[in-house]
Parts: structure tokens; sequence; C-alpha cells
């Protein structure tokens, strides 16, 4: 069989830089050579303990079970397999909704779609939902949460870090908040776990949703941490069939997937110098890039995670600066799923921006192997695109040269 080289890290193609790390990130070569062995020399199922094939496959299961629960801070029953983050999600929030009476839903309007578009498909079903409002910072206030809780609240799904601006929750006052009302907390940690350390049972989290292939593992296989001896006592499974997972998560585990998400994470936590010189390279392009003219950061300035960074940059549109921008680079407008749909942020809107500068958003997502020298030339690429497309904008010149102020469209909610 002919060998791959694994040396060979795929984001270095050879006429882009690769900036979408927050969409998803290439697999770390011990991740690859970790899942190779079981498309080819191991093909158990790990439901066939009859055999040592099958009794091999379990016992890779169990140990990256142990692997991923240690990580997080919690116990290997409380880690369930799944497809990735948005079956982890929609598990979650169905799952606890449709075990019981229907009620009342709290989400926030920042979420992801996943989180979101699962809340309003309940609330077609007869629920009633509140969505939180942010602040210009892109954070909840606990007092809107508090103040949004009924009798019949059945849960509150809350993210850590946002997709489109890397902005992370507070999530402190939203787990005591849920601890005293009895309520249980979901949280979509998908941009946080692998990026910086996070312990579910810290914040008082009963479900916890996350996907390896937004930290160098593979596509394909996400997780529930679901705290067992918490307020949820019951979860309604959606995929029903042979029992696997505990009979919460029917279907043949994705035994590849499952040890190359334990190996990427447990890889991760060797690589304390390679995150230091990778926060050392965000803050740098994200001084870089906040001293060019007419650029707005977008989100908290401190309650970010590192990463992404979202940028919005005055009287240009979107579009046009997104496909000239990634002539060179690979960057989406907010969150990948909707990135090139043409619509305005959600999350940006939700923030109280106009509606161009909300759709003019770009977010900048550099990873573990991006370069200080690719940063140096993504930010000259930038450069050239913002002048380029600049001297083609007349209301950019009337701007710049003081002719007009700011228009509502184009308003930012720090602007005076
Ligand atoms: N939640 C967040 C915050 C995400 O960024 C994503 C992916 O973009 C998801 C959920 C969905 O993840 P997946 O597409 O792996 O299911």
């Amino acid at each position: 069989m002919e060998s791959i080289n694994l040396q060979l890290i795929p984001h270095t193609m050879e006429d882009c830089i690769y900036l979408d790390h927050a969409a998803s990130t290439p697999c770390l070569p011990e991740v690859v050579e970790a899942m190779m062995p079981f498309f080819t020399l191991h093909p158990g199922n790990p439901g066939s303990i009859v055999h040592k094939a099958g009794k091999h496959a379990a016992r890779v299961v169990k140990e990256s079970r142990e692997t991923i629960a240690s990580v997080l801070g919690a116990a290997p029953h409380e880690i369930f397999f799944t497809s990735g983050a948005t079956e982890a999600i929609n598990m979650a929030i169905k799952g606890i909704a449709l075990a019981g009476e229907k009620g009342h839903l709290i989400t926030c309007a920042t979420e992801h779609s996943a989180v979101l578009q699962t809340c309003r498909s309940l609330e077609l079903q007869g629920y009633r939902l509140t969505v939180l409002p942010v602040d210009a910072n892109g954070c909840i206030q606990p007092g809107s949460l508090e103040a949004a809780i009924t009798e019949d609240t059945r849960l509150v799904a809350v993210m850590h870090a946002n997709n489109e601006t890397g902005v992370m929750h507070n999530l402190q006052p939203v787990g005591e908040i849920c601890n005293r009302y009895g309520i249980p907390f979901v949280c979509d940690a998908t941009q946080t776990i692998g990026k910086i350390p996070f312990h579910p049972a810290d914040f008082g989290i009963d479900c916890c949703c996350f996907a390896a292939h937004k930290f160098y593992g593979p596509k394909g296989i996400g997780a529930l941490y679901f705290n067992t001896s918490g307020r949820v006592t019951r979860l309604l499974p959606l995929i029903e069939g042979g029992a696997q997972e505990s009979g919460l998560r029917s279907g043949t585990l994705h035994v590849a997937g499952i040890a190359g998400m334990a190996t990427a994470l447990r890889t991760l936590e060797n690589k304390a110098e390679a995150f230091r010189i990778f926060r050392e390279n965000c803050a740098y392009f994200e001084t870089r890039l906040s001293a060019m003219q007419g650029i707005i950061l977008n989100g908290s300035p401190v309650l970010r995670v590192p990463g992404i960074t979202s940028a919005s940059f005055r009287y240009l549109e979107g579009g046009p600066l997104l496909v000239s921008l990634n002539t060179k680079l690979c960057v989406s407008s907010g969150s990948s799923c909707s990135s090139g749909s043409g619509k305005a942020s959600h999350v940006l809107t939700a923030m109280g921006h106009g509606l161009q500068q909300a759709m003019a958003g770009i977010r900048f997502s550099p990873g573990l192997h991006t370069s200080r020298e690719e940063i140096d030339r993504a930010l000259l690429h930038i450069e050239k695109s913002l002048e380029q497309l600049r001297q083609e904008s007349q209301t950019w010149k009337m701007f710049h040269t003081g002719g007009i102020k700011p228009v509502a469209s184009w308003f930012h909610p720090l602007d005076v």
C-alpha cells in the first residue's frame, strides 16, 4: 500500500493562505496516524465484542472516551459520541425539551444556527421561546436572563465562544442562575474546546457540545458532554436503533473518528509553546489590522477566544471585498454555513450594527500552523485589496475627505 506523507500540513496550499480555522482545521499528523489503522487493519465493530477485532475496537473507544473526559474534567460515562456539534446540540436541546411537558426555552441572539434553528423548530411545535439580546460587545447581561425565566422554563442554551466574533460569554453567572432556579444549562462550546482549557462542570453546564474538526481532528465526529447526575434526568433519544451510547445515540460508532478526536485533544495538551506562538501571532495580526484605515473590529476587545477576528471595513461591501481577499486568502464572511449567502450577519445585527455594516463582516481565523510570514503576507494582501476597492468607491472618497458622516446602514454601535 502506498504510504502518505504525514508531515504534509494541508493548510499550506500553494496559492492561498488559509485563515478559516474557525470553519475547520487540518488534522494533525498524529491524528491521521491514529486513525489510519481503523480504515484498513482494524475493521472491528465496537459492538461485536464476541471476537478479537470487535474487542480491540471497543477498547480503543473506551480509552478515547477516557482521554476526552479527562481533558474536559469529566467522567467517561458523561461523554456521548455524535457526528458533530450540530447533532450534539439537537440531542441536548430536543432531548431535554421532548422528554417532558411543553414549556419555555431561553437562548441568545448570537447563537450558532444549530442552536437557534433547533429552538425555533421547537417553537413551531408549541414551545415558547425567549431570545436574549446582547450588548454592543456581543455579551448577554445576566439580569436579562434572570428576568426571562418563567415557572415552566425548560432549558437555557447559551454558547461560550461565538463562531463569528470569538466573543466569550461570561458563563459563571449563567450557570449560577440556572443552578438557583434548577434549570438545565446547555452550552455550545464548539469554538472553545481545543483552543483554551474548558471544564463544563466548572460552569454548572448540564450538556456541552463540540466537534473534533474545530481542533485539528477529523470531520464527522463530535460529542455531547452530559452531566448524568445533574438537573437533567432524561434525554429523549433522537436516533433509535441498536442502543449504542447507553441508548442515547444508536448507530455503529465511528471508531477512526473517535480515536482521531481523542488524539487531537491529547496532542494539543502538549503544545503549550505552539499555543503561545499562536496567541502572539493572533495579537500581532489584530494590532496590524486595527491600524488600517476605516476598519472596525467587531466584538469585545478583551473577552475573546484566540484565533477569531471579525472586522468590517467602512464603505466597502462585504461581497466584493470577500472576492478580492479570497484571490490569495481563505477567509469567510461570518459563519461557515452562512458565508457567501449575501445575508446580514445575525450576530452583528444583534450587536447593534447597521444593515450594511452587518453585511460587511469578514472573519479572519489563523490557526496553530499559520506562520508570522503568512500573516505578514495576508496583511499586505488585505491592504492592497482595500486600496484597490476604495479607489473605485465614491462613498469611501467622500467619507475619507470628510464629505459625509457614517450613514445609518453603516452604523456601528460604538459610533458617537
Ligand atoms: N456551533 C458553533 C459555535 C460552530 O462554530 C459550529 C460550526 O461551525 C457548529 C456549532 C456546528 O458544528 P458542525 O458543523 O461540526 O456540526
